[in-house]
Parts: C-alpha cells; sequence; structure tokens
C-alpha cells in the first residue's frame, strides 16, 4: 500500500493542472492538500508550513525547524526548514519569487497569505481549490482501499452498538464508550460521536449532552474517526424498545430513499440527480419538509470534501468518486432519523463500502 513515486506523480499532476489554469506558482499551508502532495500533516500552528510547488523547479515544503523531524523524507519534494530566528516570509516569497499568478491553499492562514501578499506587490493570487480539487476528487487505488479499510473499522463498531444498554445512560456517556469502540475497532482518531436522542435527533448535528436516553426514544449514531489519514462517517438510527407504527414507517421511506439515490449512482450521472433520487422518495411519503440538509458530501483525507451531492448540482460523478449517501428525517421536537454509508463511484455502477446491517436497531 505504499507507492514510492506516490507523491512525485501527484506533484506532476498538480503542475500539470496549475499550468491548464495559467497558475505559475502553488503555496499550501494546513488542511488535507499537504498530506495528499507529501504525505506530511501539518499542525495548525502560528508557524508557517507551506509548500511551494512550480514547475519548472523541485517542490519545496517550507517548515518550522522543530516540525521537521516528523516530515518522512520523500525524492518528491526538498524540505526547507526555518529556525525561530528567521522570517519564513522571506524564504517563500523568495521560492515565488518571479510568479505573476500564485494559487493558494484554501486553509492557508490569513496572516500568512495577507503577509505574502504585502510582499509580492503585482502579483495575482488565486485560490488552488479548483487544482486541488480536480486532484483529489477520484481516489486512487491506494486510496479506494483505505477508505475501505476504515469503513470496515466503523461497521465493526456499529454491529457492537446493538450489545450496549442505552436506557439510563446519558448521551454524553454513550459518546465516549463509542469513541473507545472506535479506536478498539482499528481507528486511529475519533472525530466525532453524535449521540442525538428523543428529540434531540431532529438536529442533525447535536452535541452529545446529559440527557438520560429512555424507552421510546429514537437515537441518531452517526460517527467517524480516522485510520492512515483517511475518514469514516456512518450513521444508524436506534430506537430503545419497539418503536411506534410512525417511526417504523418513516424509516422505511428512509431506507428506500437511500436505497434509490444508490441505485442512482453510476458513471455520468449528476450528483443532483442523485440528491433528487432520496428526496423523491422522501417527498412521497409526506416528509420532504423534514428532510432539511444535502444528501452527501464527498469523503477522502476529509470528512466533508467534493463532489456534494447537492440539489441543483451538475457535477457529473465519475469512476473514482466517494462521498455518502444519508437522507434523514427530522422532526422537530419530536424525533429524528438518519441512515448513512459510504459509497465508490465504478466504472459501471457503484459499490457500498460500509456494510453494517441498516435496520431500524431496537435496543435496550
Ligand atoms: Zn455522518
Ligand atoms: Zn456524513
Amino acid at each position: 500500500m505504499n507507492d514510492p513515486t506516490r507523491h512525485a506523480d501527484r506533484i506532476a499532476r498538480a503542475i500539470a493542472a496549475m499550468q491548464h489554469d495559467g497558475v505559475d506558482a502553488m503555496g499550501l499551508s494546513v488542511g488535507a492538500d499537504l498530506p495528499y502532495l507529501t504525505g506530511y500533516r501539518a499542525v495548525p500552528l502560528e508557524r508557517l508550513t507551506m509548500l511551494v510547488v512550480r514547475p519548472q523547479a523541485a517542490a519545496a515544503l517550507v517548515v518550522p525547524e522543530l516540525e521537521a523531524p516528523r516530515v518522512v523524507p520523500d525524492p518528491a519534494f526538498r524540505v526547507v526548514t526555518w529556525s525561530e530566528t528567521d522570517d519564513p516570509i522571506d524564504i517563500v516569497a523568495e521560492l515565488l519569487d518571479g510568479a505573476h499568478r500564485v494559487a493558494i491553499g484554501a486553509q492557508t492562514w490569513s496572516r500568512f497569505l495577507l503577509a505574502i501578499q504585502r510582499r509580492m506587490p503585482g502579483v495575482e493570487f488565486t485560490s488552488a481549490d479548483p487544482i486541488m480539487r480536480s486532484l483529489r476528487i477520484r481516489k486512487d487505488p491506494e486510496e479506494l482501499a483505505a477508505l475501505a479499510a476504515v469503513a470496515a473499522a466503523v461497521d465493526a463498531t456499529m454491529a457492537s452498538l446493538r450489545d450496549l444498554r442505552f436506557s439510563g445512560t446519558t448521551e454524553r456517556e454513550m459518546a465516549r464508550i463509542i469513541a473507545d469502540l472506535l479506536l478498539a475497532s482499528g481507528h486511529e482518531e475519533v472525530d466525532f460521536t453524535i449521540v442525538a436522542s428523543g428529540p434531540n435527533a431532529a438536529s442533525p448535528h447535536h452535541e452529545p449532552g446529559s440527557r438520560v436516553m429512555a424507552p421510546g426514544d429514537t437515537i441518531v449514531v452517526d460517527i467517524g474517526g480516522g485510520m492512515a489519514g483517511y475518514r469514516s462517517d456512518s450513521t444508524r438510527t436506534l430506537c430503545v424498545g419497539e418503536p411506534t407504527s410512525e417511526v417504523s414507517a418513516a424509516y422505511a421511506a428512509l431506507r428506500r430513499a437511500q436505497e434509490a439515490a444508490i441505485a442512482a449512482v453510476r458513471p455520468g450521472a449528476t450528483a443532483g440527480a442523485i440528491d433528487r433520487a432520496a428526496r423523491t422518495v422522501i417527498a412521497e411519503a409526506g416528509y420532504g419538509e423534514a428532510f432539511i440538509h444535502r444528501t452527501g458530501h464527498g469523503i477522502g483525507l476529509e470528512t466533508h470534501e467534493a463532489p456534494y451531492i447537492v440539489e441543483g448540482s451538475d457535477t457529473a460523478l465519475e469512476p473514482g468518486m466517494t462521498f455518502s449517501i444519508e437522507p434523514g428525517i427530522y422532526m422537530a421536537g419530536r424525533w429524528g432519523m438518519r441512515l448513512e454509508d459510504i459509497v465508490v463511484v465504478t466504472a459501471d455502477g457503484v459499490e457500498r463500502l460500509n456494510r453494517s446491517d441498516r435496520v431500524l436497531y431496537v435496543v435496550e
């Protein structure tokens, strides 16, 4: 799973995309673009880290001297360290010298970008997002293997939820137990553990709190973490005791909506059409107003990245794209439900990366 030329190949593709866009230099700071091209994930600090990519020169990773031991050497780029008494803006400006149009990574702190801009009057600055998105939106086989592995780990965590006792436990306690399960299943990092019960389940990004769960609650459990840099993200809905007929019927519609959306995924279909496939089923069941978010988002080195599966998007799906399909129904003040799996677009259709049971989990 370690292609020694991976980063050199990606930097070469980035340069081709830069040239296509008329960009003659690119600077990437913290965020996922940097590990994508170098394998190095920078800690977001007041000390500047920046990869400078130019067509005619070796890529240069400018890092604080004290962070340099964390950089794994790679012939794809050279490492330029700066000490506490150096001005890293001088170093970056020197590396960018002569460029007319410079693309800057979207997650670069404004304090650094403003300083670079002051140092280089007359240079046009633009976003590196279109360049990096064009590379990262389609995953290579190594990335797909990493996403499948982390999806299997979150599936194992989901499967173990049925053995837990929710009744009498607070959301926050359960979130902590699930975080431990994510780590035990092989995740190296826990990104989020949403446990939203009863009326709280109607809030899609609810922060687990002190509410004690009780019979009759529906509970949305949306969890994810990282393994080898790649992210998991999956949601199941639980019910403490047997669900009411209203909840059962709504859940059946939710499941049909997810099936319809996944069945619509294939190369050439638009992201908007996938959203519509899910939304139509939920609207026909009478819950159109209660599906208050987009159907999904891309996933890779970041939990949320392109492509976004949203109404009106004309982004055409291509093999290697990976994203969530996560329809939800939210009845304010009463209950909520969501069902989320990650899928990958294949040469002729779709493959699911999450395989845990999709029924409404009945728990104690
Ligand atoms: Zn999620
Ligand atoms: Zn998601």
